[in-house]
């Protein structure tokens, strides 16, 4: 019999499976994809917190603040304890000046921690006294939930196509509760191509809404309040068909977009055949909301304790970002070590 089970070989998985393996403990882990990295393959890998912690309150303020200060105040040594396994850094800035963290190769990050994942098993069931992990990865890949916490227009998955859920099933199964903020998401709005594959998350993705009018199908407006965008995604996934247009004034296509302009994000959704066109002085693209990732789920404590030998991390793990946004891959590393070192006691 193992020391310990992991559901989910994504950012929090793994993490939590190094730990424990570099605590002596014999782990088997579940991944129900046919590849290990979850989301975290999938993304831009920056792993990151806000420099203040006043600034992490303003900016999620509906997060548990226990919560909160476990992961803000863990995610240095906890980068450090990343780096020291070998998970290539590519740049040692955000780019936010908010923010603070470490960028990395998630593919590199991916075999710094992957090993002996049990590929294409997933975890249906909590074994019977093995303390059990679980981090599946939110439920964003499941539409009847999404329906029924986030919203009926149907999302466009920006994520692994294989977390739809289970941790938090399986969790309430046992008795675990649930987080605040259970309708809320992290995601971004996409150029409205007709296909939209993996590649595409980062590349299409329309950030740059404080540039924009920004409205729905009816002419209703909406004016973006956050710096990461989170509330102009959320907001279009709640309009008809989950979709929005920016109308761009020609002075602003000038404007930075991290390392690209506006006009250059542009550019790349007429060329994937999103509906983009010039009228006045401005150009307009149709954008659809995408869903990364959930931020409501399962409530936890402090040590990651989901219900009596059940610990949960990562996505599957709801109220740390609520009202806003913070870095899920921080939270899912802070607390998928956590999760490994309270679960072998
Ligand atoms: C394009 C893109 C860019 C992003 N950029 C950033 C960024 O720069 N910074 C940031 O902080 N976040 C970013 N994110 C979000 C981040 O990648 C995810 O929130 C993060 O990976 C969540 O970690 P996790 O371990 O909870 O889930 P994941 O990394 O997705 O792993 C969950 C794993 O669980 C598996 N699973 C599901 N069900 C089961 C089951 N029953 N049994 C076994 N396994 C199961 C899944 O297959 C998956 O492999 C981005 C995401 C995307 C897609």
């Amino acid at each position: 019999m193992p020391d310990l089970v992991v559901a989910g070989a994504g950012m929090a998985g793994l993490v939590a499976a190094a730990r424990a393996r570099e605590l002596g403990a014999d782990v088997v882990v579940h991944e129900k994809g046919d590849r290990p990295g979850g989301s975290m393959l999938l993304s831009s890998c920056v792993v990151w917190r806000y420099r203040d912690w006043d600034d992490f309150r303003a900016e999620c303020p509906g997060g548990d603040p226990a919560l909160q200060r476990v992961v803000w105040e863990g995610l240095d040594d906890a980068l450090a304890w990343l780096e020291s396994l070998g998970a290539p850094v590519v740049t040692r800035e955000t780019g936010n000046p908010l923010t603070t963290g470490l960028r990395f190769d998630p593919r590199g990050l991916t075999e710094a921690l992957a090993n002996d994942v049990r590929l294409g098993e997933p975890l249906l069931e909590i074994p019977e006294g093995i303390p059990t992990i679980l981090a599946t990865g939110g439920f964003q890949g499941d539409p009847e939930l999404v329906g029924r916490y986030v919203t009926e227009e149907r999302l466009v998955l920006r994520a692994n196509p294989w977390s739809s859920g289970d941790g938090l099933r399986l969790a309430l199964e046992r008795g675990a509760g649930l987080s605040d903020g259970l309708g809320e998401f992290y995601g971004r709005n996409l150029a409205a191509a007709p296909r939209i594959e993996p590649e595409d998350f980062v590349p299409l993705a329309q950030v740059y809404a404080r540039h924009a009018v920004v409205e729905n199908a009816r002419g209703e407006r909406f004016e973006a309040r956050t710096w990461s965008e989170i509330d102009v995604v959320q907001w279009t996934a709640r309009q008809p068909g989950a979709r929005a247009w920016y109308v761009v004034p020609d002075d602003a296509l000038r404007e930075p977009v991290r390392e690209r302009t506006v006009g250059e994000v542009i550019e790349a959704a007429a060329g994937a055949g999103a509906p983009v066109e010039r009228r006045n002085g401005a150009t307009r693209v149709e954008v659809v909301a995408g869903i990364t990732t959930t931020l409501g789920g399962l409530h936890v404590d402090a040590r990651a304790r989901a219900a009596d030998g059940l610990w949960a991390a990562g996505a599957d793990v709801g109220g740390i970002s609520t009202g806003g946004w913070s870095s899920a891959l921080a939270s899912a590393l802070v607390l998928g070590m956590i999760a490994a070192e309270d679960a072998l006691g």
